[in-house]
């Protein structure tokens, strides 16, 4: 019998989602609106200290809201973080803009503030697409739960005048100075999907304090109904609503986020005592005033100090004990669909895809869990060492 799986990232429920599902079918409110839509709303914004939120169906609808929100058009400029999902960029092109991808810092991961002004002076001098052209809005995203450097992003953001999104999709349970990831920016991104620290299912959030932005992703959301006895419309709209019946497993999840980051977290450093030791295995340390969710722990592993060990070689050795483990996201300036979009930086996401691992990160895994991927890594590593000895 084939050792039991080991999920990089499952859904992790607690004791009271059912209950709110099962409330939502009692009081028949099947529907992309409902009490539970309104309370899961409230929760997060007690959480995060947000004024205003509104619950998706998932994290790039949100995102697509937003960057309708700022009006976007075609031919526009939007900057964004290279080392990401395809979520945090896929609506830029849903769009007609033209994404500009930016390099990451080797601290976060995230966002280079360097790299970043010299995006912005490049669209606002002519260089990007041959007409001077100030970025309609930047996205900076803060990978794995780790906050980026939000200070010097915001100050560039003043400085240039140009609004933020900020995508918080991985990082829900994340500060920055004790503030909330999701809550710098001119609007903030969640997502609730399968994978993420908390899950809906499939599901997303737009968090702002500018209330007028809110208001009007709900009326987009809703297929952008004018107030009128028939139905009457203005603007395009989108169906982007969260379900009753999903938001009421929000609500239960959010009953149990402050221990699921605490699991996360307790799951970084089992694997940091366990591997951290090792020659050319490295993790990602949280610098001062930066307090990760830890949604997965990722792993750095240097071929030319492991005795020619590959991240691809543990990966594999991994799966061969029905262990799931994933390569950190590849950059999207690497991407074939975004080949000819314009990038500024060097290569710090490049070797971070080349040199990263993702590990089982679960909010559910066991300690025995833990210890079998460990031990597995352990003897990978170890046998690379015996080789080149
Ligand atoms: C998951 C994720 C998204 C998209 O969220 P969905 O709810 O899956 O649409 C966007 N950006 C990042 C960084 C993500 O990890």
């Amino acid at each position: 019998m084939p050792p039991t799986k080991i999920w990089l990232s499952s859904p992790h429920m607690g004791a009271n989602e059912l209950k709110y599902v099962q409330d939502a079918f009692a009081t028949n409110w099947i529907a992309p609106l409902g009490p539970h839509v309104d309370g899961f709303e409230q929760d997060l914004q007690n959480f995060t200290g947000v004024k205003h939120a509104a619950a998706l169906s998932s994290g790039t609808a949100a995102i697509h809201l937003a960057l309708v929100i700022l009006g976007v058009q075609p031919g526009d400029l939007v900057i964004c973080q290279s080392f990401t999902f395809s979520g945090s960029v896929n609506p830029i092109a849903y769009l007609g803009a033209t994404p500009v991808f930016v390099d990451s810092e080797k601290e976060t991961w995230n966002i280079c503030p360097q790299a970043l002004e010299e995006a912005i002076l490049a669209c606002e001098s002519g260089k990007v697409s041959g007409k001077k052209q100030k970025p309609a809005a930047i996205i900076p995203v803060h990978l794995y739960g780790m906050p980026a450097k939000m200070q010097e992003i915001m100050a560039l953001a003043r400085k240039y005048d140009i609004p933020v999104i900020e995508d918080a999709a991985e990082a829900l349970g994340s500060t920055f100075k004790g503030k909330a990831c999701g809550t710098f920016g001119d609007m903030g991104v969640l997502s609730f999907n399968g994978n993420k620290i908390i899950t809906t299912s499939g599901g997303g959030a737009l968090l702002s304090d500018t209330e007028w932005m809110v208001k009007k992703a709900k009326f987009l959301a809703t297929q952008a109904r004018d107030e009128a006895p028939h139905y009457q419309h203005t603007h395009i709209g989108y169906n982007y609503r969260m379900s009753n019946v999903l938001a009421g497993i929000g609500r239960g999840q959010m009953e149990v986020l402050p221990e699921r980051v605490a699991q996360r977290r307790r799951n970084f450093d089992y694997y940091k005592r366990g591997l951290g030791n090792l020659s050319g295995i490295s993790f990602l340390e949280e610098p001062e005033g930066f307090h990760s969710n830890r949604w997965l722990t990722c792993m750095l592993v240097d071929p030319e100090k492991t005795g020619g060990i590959t991240r691809e070689d543990i990966r594999k050795y991994l799966w061969e004990d029905n262990i799931e483990s994933r390569p950190l996201w590849k950059p999207m300036h690497l991407q074939p669909v975004f080949k000819n979009a314009p990038y500024y930086g060097g290569k710090v996401a490049e070797k971070l895809f080349e040199n990263g691992l993702c590990l089982p990160s679960g909010s559910n895994l066991r300690e025995e869990d833990l210890e079998r991927v460990v031990s597995k890594i352990k003897e990978v590593c170890l046998k690379g060492l015996k080789v080149n000895a």
